[in-house]
């Protein structure tokens, strides 16, 4: 297949660099494209291409700017086929899966382009007579998104289009993975017609265009999603240097299996949210704690389930499982399955690099049970990112909930029982940002808030209304019509 050819995207502009990089198919490792190595002086002139569209963009009426969102979600559909190979070939995830990226993106675009004919603000009466005051959301300037590779559509969409329709300009800084899933889908904010410089694309490695992006004076905010090493860089430098921020990183979700479940119903979230996208969502299953009176039947069914999972090339429809992003990734799920044994965690199926066929040129790995998993063990603390599910056995409802509970993260978790009692006691003391009841752990919709409590996030939610609380920031706006001043914060009542 061609190697295509990224640019960095900026002022309107497609510019190339003097240093290029290459992403490569994660299938076969074929070159898919070669893309930009930005340094801090291209990371400069983004910044002062997004500076300069912000004064105009700002003035923009937001029904306006949200034209321009609708456009590309119209895009987007019209070339859902072509990303989505784009996305499978780039990225790895099943073909449908693969659709459902850029269903994502269509969904937040229309989602995100109605609020500009929202962006409600308040209007409360004035403790003074002849005086008006509400509320109105202000865009906050030049926003720095920078995103992972899972969801190389989606996640640059759920970003970028809620801060475009609050008025702000953008830069994204896309994974070093999938260079070309985010060339793409720039192409389609272009062929809105978004103005020059509304949205800039800079490429390069996380170390060097995303570090200067972050460091750089005249960000206003930086939007990241990846890991919790890299976020705590991320808040650390935009706390020191007065930026706003919103942090979306790890998650070690659990899902609950009852002993009043309907295992069948269980098993198929199981497996979807353990393995789905090989495992490589931050929402993704990776503890399933089991009560003990169904531990057996639920892990033998569990078993053979994932005994007929298909590895394979993400492209064909018969595939399951595509293959995990980059070696260094399957080198950390690989170092885990060690970790597992070394902590007497037993593996039921897989724990191994799968290689035989056309499978060795490409980075796969088996999907893994472990059994024999207490919550203290590493492999039930830490996020692995890959096919690899952990068993703890429990015996009520309350221990479950309280080994769900005992990590770092808290971004999504699941609870499988027919007890309408233990499911609200679920939804209330469950700590994370989402809950599902019957359901797995993943597939998030976009007009719900999105993020996790503790060290997932910093606080901030992607998606839905709470996007543009990341988004914009409020004013206070008084109207004094009295002809006279009149004072407040003195006591007038005496
Ligand atoms: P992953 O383990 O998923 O690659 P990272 O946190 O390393 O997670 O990457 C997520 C995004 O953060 C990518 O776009 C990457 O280039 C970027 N990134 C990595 N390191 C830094 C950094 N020091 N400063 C800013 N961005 C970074």
């Amino acid at each position: 297949m061609t190697t295509l050819t990224c640019c960095n995207y900026i002022d309107g502009q497609w510019l190339s660099a003097t240093q290029t990089l290459l992403s490569r198919n994660p299938t076969n490792n074929e070159i898919v494209a070669t893309f930009p190595r930005s340094d801090s002086a291209d990371v400069d002139v983004a910044i002062a291409s997004a500076r300069k569209a912000y004064r105009s963009w700002r003035q923009v009426p937001a029904p306006a700017r949200a034209e321009y969102i609708f456009r590309v979600g119209e895009l987007l559909l019209q070339h859902k086929e072509e990303l989505a190979q784009l996305i499978s070939r780039e990225m790895g995830k099943a073909i449908t899966e693969a659709r459902g990226d850029v269903q994502e993106g269509v969904d937040c675009a229309f989602y995100s382009a109605g609020e500009g004919r929202r962006l409600f603000g308040q209007t409360t009466p004035s403790e003074m007579p002849n005086k008006f005051a509400m509320t109105m959301r202000m865009p906050i300037g030049v926003c720095a998104l920078i995103t992972p590779w899972n969801f190389p559509v989606a996640i640059p969409c759920w970003k970028a289009m809620p801060a475009l329709v609050c008025g702000n300009t953008v830069i994204l800084k896309p994974a070093e993975d999938t260079p070309a899933c985010a060339t793409k889908l720039i192409e389609i904010f272009q062929q809105a017609g978004l103005p020059p410089g509304v949205i800039n694309l800079v490429h390069g490695l996380g170390e060097e265009a995303g570090k200067a992006l972050v460091e750089h004076a005249d960000v206003d905010l930086v939007s990241f999603t990846g890991s919790s090493e890299t976020g705590a860089f991320v808040g650390e430098t935009c706390g020191r240097t007065h930026k706003r921020v919103c942090l979306e990183m790890g998650g070690k979700n659990a899902q609950v299996v009852m002993e009043d479940a309907d295992l069948e119903l269980a098993l198929d979230g199981a497996i979807w949210g353990a393995f789905g996208t090989a495992g490589q969502r931050c929402t993704a299953t990776s503890r399933l704690i089991l009560h003990r009176d169904i531990k057996e039947k639920f892990t033998t069914m569990l078993k053979e389930r994932t005994s007929k999972l298909r590895l394979g090339s993400p492209t064909d429809p018969d595939t399951d499982i595509g293959p995990i992003i980059n070696q260094r990734q399957l080198e950390r799920v690989k170092m885990y399955l060690d970790i597992a044994r070394e902590e007497n965690a037993k593996v039921l199926i897989g724990g191994e690099i799968a290689d035989e066929g056309e499978l060795k040129n490409g980075y796969f790995f088996q999907p893994t049970i472990l059994d024999n998993v207490t919550p203290e063990m590493r492999v039930a603390q830490e996020e692995i990112f890959g096919p690899v599910v952990a068993l703890i056995e429990v015996s009520s409802f309350e221990e479950a909930i309280a080994i769900l509970n005992d990590t770092n993260y808290g971004l999504s978790s699941s609870v499988y029982t027919r007890d309408i009692n233990r499911a609200f006691a679920a939804m209330r003391d469950i700590e994370a940002g989402i809950t599902y009841i019957n359901g797995p752990t993943i597939g998030a919709e976009v007009h719900l808030p999105f993020g996790g409590v503790k060290q997932t996030g910093n606080g901030h939610r992607e998606a839905g209304t709470t996007a543009l609380d990341v988004f914009t920031e409020w004013k206070s706006v008084y109207v004094d019509f009295s002809g006279s001043l009149q004072r407040a914060q003195i006591d007038n009542r005496s």
